[in-house]
């Protein structure tokens, strides 16, 4: 099992290379609101071909998250596998159309310097990439009530038995027995 990361382009022999990653705990700085627990593992399979580099790689890990409705954090297991090619940056795009110079996402490749290949960045990136843009912790997620702060899934809101005799406690009622 491989931990460090960053390759050496030099290092790819021609029958390419395959590495097995475990322990990868610190993809994610702490300062974000995402923690990652448990083990991290992944792989990458690298493909030299003249300067350009093929990578094939796939990663598993389990994120912390904070539900946006219950605001409770619970743990999301995210595995995925991707693909990217990698560029030297001094000719980077130069044999792509001029059009697509700055719309490179589309097409997945990037680059990279020093004739390092970062790997740590492909997996941080595939990590995030995977967190929804709306969390929660399930579809279901009743949420706090905003009255009394109650965390409806767990318990009935405080406030609606004291609410009853307001004129939109009553209209609820009238509009749920129909
Ligand atoms: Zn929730
Ligand atoms: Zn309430």
């Amino acid at each position: 099992m491989q931990t460090e990361t960053r390759i050496q382009v030099a290092d790819i022999p021609e029958e390419g290379l395959f590495l097995n990653f475990a322990e990868l705990s610190h993809l994610i700085p702490e300062v974000d609101e995402y923690v990652q627990i448990g083990n991290t593992s992944g792989r990458l399979e690298i493909q030299k071909s003249g300067n350009d580099i093929e990578i094939r790689g796939w990663v598993k890990s389990t994120v912390n998250l904070v539900c946006d409705r219950c605001l409770k954090t619970f743990p999301k297991e995210i595995e995925t596998s991707f693909f990217y090619l990698l560029q030297p940056r001094d000719t980077f795009g130069a044999d792509l159309e001029p059009d697509h110079q700055l719309s490179t996402d589309e097409i997945d490749v990037y680059w990279y310097e020093d004739g390092e290949i970062r790997g740590e960045e492909l997996f941080r990136e595939q990590i995030l990439l995977q967190l929804p843009m709306r969390v929660l912790c399930s579809e279901e997620c009743k949420g706090l009530c905003p009255g009394c702060g109650e965390d409806l899934n767990e318990s009935e809101c405080k406030c609606a038995k004291e609410n009853v005799d307001s004129p939109f406690a009553v209209l609820a009622q009238l509009k749920s027995s129909r």
